[in-house]
């Protein structure tokens, strides 16, 4: 039988191929199927929905490796991607030491891969340990930030595996597509931070029947999520379904940030130093978190098995680092210091409106006061200054304007009010 190139191709090498019993080479399906084949040497055939799979993995190695580069050549240093951080967050030192390493490292590590270089670097996503409020998640967005990455931000409790009511955690990487615009590229470049990573695995944590949050489905899809895989992303998120196109999301290069209050730990720390502690939650204030602060940072992955994460979860998690509560001088600092800080953003709010606003020290010391109470770190802070602005913002568009307005701890204490019977407090 002679060739089945097609004459029509006039002799081009490769041309179509009208033999009626030939199938495309690379996805196997029948020219009666997939229409005309482009044929090579040897009996290789490829079909036109296989040429635009291949066009479209050539463009994207294209762009990956452009991007890399980009990417690169913007990656700042550690000592720089320490002072961004200090720009938003307060204190945690040493997380964020531990951290713009890590980080520096991991963009290195794209680049020795593109090189082709023989020594594979390894993945290092990251585990932060601390309370609640200490900025573990303000943290890693900022890092995000700073290197102009995608970001988002997942919760490792909403997981379960599919049957069960809850999110896939295919479902996490969309987030991520999402925060990039559907730019696959730069999405597998992103950063992944996944709350509440201490919930999950802990074989005392009791099971609810709808959601299977210790289960070993979601276990397995997470470590091969931490490690790097090949992900079926469903584009409309919600459940998988076997009908629905899927978005493929490779997620080595994908830096996941781990983050979890591990109620308790200190204990175990305090433990394995030798060490009496008070724990947490058995006595509030200064003396529990000084010990917290105090122990914490020494937190080790021996410390963190012990308390019941799952040996495969904390191997793949190799760079710790500990978030330290914060104390009252530095609720005061979180209050006015960083670059978007609650009293800065009030006082614009004010110039908005031709007027001034002050908040006096002992002001602020109130209110920090006032937060360390609640024990929710500096997410306290919020949601007091704004039950002491509501009904100052009320009234003040009322208000002539070119006023200067101090915030007292009165104020802050509701004895005092800005406007009103107190309309004397306001100096010209
Ligand atoms: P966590 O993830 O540790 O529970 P977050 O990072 O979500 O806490 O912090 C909640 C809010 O508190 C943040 O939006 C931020 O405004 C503030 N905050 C927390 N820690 C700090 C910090 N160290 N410096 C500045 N602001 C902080």
């Amino acid at each position: 039988m002679p060739s089945g190139r097609d004459i029509t191709g006039g002799g081009r090498r490769g041309g179509t191929s009208s033999k009626k019993n030939a199938f495309c080479s690379f996805c196997r399906k029948s020219y009666r199927d997939v229409g005309p084949l482009v044929e090579g040497p040897g009996d290789v055939y490829i079909c036109g929905d296989c040429i635009e799979l291949c066009q479209s993995i050539l463009d994207q190695e294209r762009r990956r490796r452009g991007t890399t580069k980009q990417l690169f050549t913007k990656v700042p240093t550690p000592r720089e991607i320490v002072a961004e951080l200090d720009e938003y967050v307060i204190g945690q030192d040493h997380a964020k030491r531990v951290l713009a390493v890590a980080v520096y490292s991991h963009y290195k590590r794209l680049l020795a891969d593109e090189e082709g270089s023989d020594v594979e670097i390894d993945k290092s996503n990251i585990l932060l340990v601390g309370p609640t409020g200490s900025g573990k998640t303000l943290l890693a967005r900022t890092l995000a930030r700073t290197l102009n990455v995608p970001f988002a931000i997942g919760d490792a409790t909403t997981l379960t595996e599919a049957g069960y009511v809850g999110e896939d955690v295919e479902n996490l990487l969309l987030k991520l597509l999402h925060a990039a615009d559907f730019d696959l590229e730069a999405a597998q470049r992103g950063v992944l931070y996944i709350d509440e990573i201490d919930k999950i695995g802990k074989t005392s944590q009791n099971v609810s029947i709808t959601r299977d949050v210790s289960g070993e489905g979601v276990q397995q899809a997470l470590l091969k999520m931490l490690e790097g895989t090949m992900a079926n992303v469903p584009p409309q998120g919600g459940r998988k379904h076997p009908e629905q196109q899927y978005i493929q999301m490779d997620t080595t290069n994908i830096l996941f940030i781990c983050g979890g209050t591990f109620v308790g730990i200190d204990q175990i720390i305090g433990k394995r130093l030798g060490k009496r502690t008070i724990g947490f939650g058995q006595e509030a204030g200064l003396e529990n978190t000084e010990d917290l602060a105090e122990l914490l940072p020494n937190v080790t992955s021996d410390d963190i098995l012990e308390f019941g994460l799952i040996p495969e979860l904390v191997g793949r998690l190799p760079v710790q680092s500990a978030l330290t509560p914060l104390n009252t001088e530095q609720l005061v600092r979180v209050l006015s210091e960083p670059r978007n800080a609650l009293t800065k953003q009030y006082e614009k709010l004010f110039s908005m409106e031709d007027a001034e606003l002050q908040f006096t020290p002992e002001a602020l010391q109130e209110i920090a006061r006032q937060a360390k109470d609640r024990e929710t770190g500096a997410r306290g802070l919020r949601s007091i200054i704004e039950g002491v602005m509501l009904e100052i913002m009320y009234d003040l568009p009322d208000q002539p304007a070119g006023h200067n307005y101090v915030i007292t701890p009165e104020v802050v204490n509701g004895e005092d009010r800005l406007f009103g019977s107190q309309e004397d407090k306001k100096s010209a």
